[in-house]
């Protein structure tokens, strides 16, 4: 645990506020349309039957889910007080598909109940530390590669990234799993997102690193098209994901079989 609890206790403030920001500025798809009803139904089972029972004791409660009304942006955030925010881009992209969605769901649950979005805020804090002694130490000792100097901690930030993303990517599995939805939808999932990365690539190649990939305030982690760079490479994120439903499956079965 990187952040002391009152200061988590904080960033759940200020992740309630930003919530409350984004329903009052989006347009929310009104709760009795069905796609608001398949988003709602589909994290209701997950967190029903597909937490542990472990992570239930924990003092979280099950996430409010919020479906922002936008076809062009792809765009899905998880924020510390237990509230998720999707577009209907995504359920355009997924097709309506209740199993992918629960692959969508999931991971954004796994970042919840990981404490992620308080992970990479501390993260970066340490971050913004160490680069401002970069800083100085190259003012201060001549012919020293200050872009070289800045550029590590970055590096070391997606890297960081990239390990929120697999923890939130293997226990999301096992959530839908527990809750009777099939895992290879989990990696149907990447792979299509894969695919969404190959035709953005080239615009990608130009695209700085974007400052809302991750909310370094610490209020939500955010999935957005436009931040792959922060998330493992294709090949290895199928990888893991492969290798992990062999022991998801065995939940599966048995969830089915309930
Ligand atoms: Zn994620």
């Amino acid at each position: 645990m990187i952040l002391w609890p009152w200061e988590e206790q904080e960033l759940v403030q200020k992740a309630k506020e930003s919530v409350e920001m984004v329903i009052g500025s989006e347009a929310l798809v009104p709760s009795d349309d069905p796609r608001t009803q398949l988003l709602e139904q589909v994290c209701h089972r997950l967190w029903q039957q597909g937490i542990s029972e472990k992570d239930k004791n924990n003092g979280i409660k099950e996430p409010t889910v919020y479906l922002i009304d936008n076809e062009e942006l792809l765009d899905g955030v998880s924020y510390p007080c237990s509230a998720i925010t999707l577009t209907t881009c995504w359920l355009r992209l997924i097709d309506y598909d209740e199993n992918l969605l629960a692959a969508v769901v999931a991971h954004e649950i796994a970042h919840i109940l990981q404490n992620h979005a308080s992970e990479f805020y501390g993260m970066s804090f340490i971050i913004k530390v160490v680069t401002k002694l970069g800083e100085m130490i190259g003012n201060i000792i001549p012919g020293l590669d200050k872009e070289r100097v800045q550029q590590r901690p970055i590096l070391f930030l997606q890297e960081h990234s990239q390990k929120l993303e697999k923890e939130a990517d293997i226990l999301g599995q096992e959530i839908m799993a527990r809750a009777g939805y099939d895992p290879a939808k989990a990696i149907e999932l990447w792979e299509l997102m894969v695919a969404l990365e190959e035709t953005n690539k080239s615009s990608l190649e130009q695209v700085q690193i974007p400052k809302s990939s991750h909310d370094e305030e610490g209020r939500g982690i955010r999935h957005v098209s436009d931040t792959f760079r922060y998330h493992p490479l294709k090949e290895h994120r199928v990888k893991y994901l492969t290798e992990n439903l062999l022991q998801t499956q065995n939940l599966y079965d048995k969830a089915v079989k309930l």
